[in-house]
């Protein structure tokens, strides 16, 4: 997986070795060589990792991530802070100023890689889900509220077969606050379902189980998936970490373990399970709120929109047909004041039910307002799209609409008119005319029936 990664140092020789090692690996590189410069060129490069000299003169890397994280134009973009030889205190500090992840000079060409590896990972699952926000799949109101990491204290499962490594362990995430359960104490992973959990901190030198296929378990799971495992490692078994990291593990602390390390791991790694875990409830809720209509489960006019040009883009570039079949009941008004808007609303639905039923898995069924519906089926030509729609006609007619439980049987009809796409010209707008045209004549000729405006 190729990056584009921005290297800030005020040294060149630095910034050159580096940037050596990252092209090796076929990476392409941005460089900096001071604070201001690195914000100009985050905020206008948008790179995929950043990776920050802590000592530099005028603003320092601290300031540089501090400004780096209270930007929305950057703040996703993961920071790795370089430190001088293995001051723990600058780490700390480092992490404080919102750093995901930090590196020591000279720097370690297996871990440079490994957190890069484990960075664009994460990134391919956050970006995915900042795309999907932002593709005007989101709004609806009320989720721009700025992300709630939750309370400090992290819900930490230990998974380590040495009593001794385990108790020591937990002890020095207990002293600071934080929620553990160990697999030695409560004996099962049943827990896990239970418990939101945080990470799982699993040893890689236990030998009562195979710790790599249990973390290949935990990404398989539903439950488990989104939740970050931290690997403990013996660093005499790297290739053990890179196996843990390749299954999906998202980060590694070397044994013996320096507790204000673990602390700092553990705590990025509990933000980042929050933070996909806030975006996926954003996404889910935005969703619902913007593309789905709520009488009847069905995709609302903007949905249709958005998703409709897509579908013609892809249509002529892959030189693939497209139609769209608008449809609309007959005498509608009628059946409401007839048997009331309550029956009216039920009709509605039952004719999103039988349109489901009568079309493909990946056609795109709309309610766009009032008493109209329109299809989009791709991969389908015009002669194809009208048999489709005198199915859809046929279903609705053929049958009674049973509504006000049970109380009353409405016999209900609908009209459709069918349309194709004509090439790379055809507009969305001439597209839906074409239909809306064909309706209006199905209208006219009588309603209760299918035309299509031919080509
Ligand atoms: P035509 O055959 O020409 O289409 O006649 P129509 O009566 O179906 O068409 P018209 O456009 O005159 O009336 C549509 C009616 O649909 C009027 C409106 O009150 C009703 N309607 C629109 N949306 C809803 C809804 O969500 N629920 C209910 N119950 N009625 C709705
Ligand atoms: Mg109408
Ligand atoms: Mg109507």
């Amino acid at each position: 997986m190729s990056a584009r990664i921005l290297i800030v140092d005020d040294i060149e020789a630095n910034r050159r070795l580096l940037q050596a090692k990252l092209e090796a690996q076929y990476h392409s590189v941005l460089l900096a060589s001071s604070g201001p410069q690195a914000l100009d060129m985050a905020a206008e490069h948008d790179p995929e990792i950043i990776l920050l000299d802590v000592m530099m003169p005028g603003m320092d890397g601290f300031e540089v991530c501090r400004r780096l994280k209270a930007n929305p134009a950057t703040n996703h973009i993961p920071v790795v802070m370089v430190t001088a030889l293995s001051d723990a205190e600058d780490r700390v500090r480092g992490l404080d100023a919102g750093a995901e992840d930090f590196l020591t000079k000279p720097i370690d060409d297996f871990l440079l890689n490994s957190r890069i590896n484990t960075l664009m990972r994460y990134n391919a699952v956050t970006s995915e889900l900042r795309k999907r926000e932002a593709s005007g799949l989101k709004g609806g109101g009320g989720e721009d509220e700025p992300v709630d990491e939750g309370d400090a204290a992290s819900r930490v499962f230990l998974i380590d077969d040495n009593p001794r490594t385990s108790a020591r362990i937990a002890g020095m995430l207990r002293e600071s606050g934080h929620k553990v359960m160990t697999l030695l104490e409560s004996g099962s992973m049943g827990d896990l379902a239970k418990e939101r959990t945080d990470v799982l901190l699993v040893s890689l030198l236990s030998t009562s189980f195979d710790p790599l296929k249990l973390c290949a378990h935990f990404k398989a799971n539903d439950v488990t998936r989104p939740v970050s495992i931290l690997l403990i490692c013996d660093p005499l078994e790297r290739s053990k970490a890179v196996k843990g990291l390749e299954i999906g593990a998202s980060d590694m602390i070397m044994t013996p373990i320096d507790k204000l390390e673990l602390l700092a791991r553990v705590r990025t790694q509990t933000r980042r399970t929050r933070y996909v875990e806030i975006l996926r409830e954003r996404v889910d809720r935005g969703l619902e709120l913007s593309v789905i209509d709520q009488l009847t489960g069905l995709y609302n006019r903007r949905y249709m929109t958005n998703q409709l040009q897509q579908f013609m883009q892809r249509a002529v570039m892959g030189k693939k047909p497209l139609s769209v079949m608008m449809l609309d009941i007959d005498h509608f008004k009628h059946i409401n004041d007839t048997y009331g808007h309550q029956a009216g609303d039920e009709v509605l639905q039952e004719i999103a039910d039988r349109l489901r039923q009568n079309v493909r898995p990946m056609d795109v069924v709309c309610r766009p307002g009032g008493e109209e519906f329109l299809v989009i089926l791709p991969e389908t030509s015009g002669e194809l799209a009208y048999a489709a729609a005198e199915r859809v006609r046929r279903s609705v007619a053929s049958l009674a609409f049973s509504v006000l439980n049970d109380t009353r049987q409405v016999s209900v009809t609908i009209s459709a008119g069918v349309s194709s796409l004509l090439g790379a010209s055809d507009t969305m707008a001439e597209l839906l005319s074409r239909a809306d045209t064909a309706l209006y004549q199905a209208k006219s000729g009588g309603r209760n029936r299918v035309e299509s405006i031919a080509a």
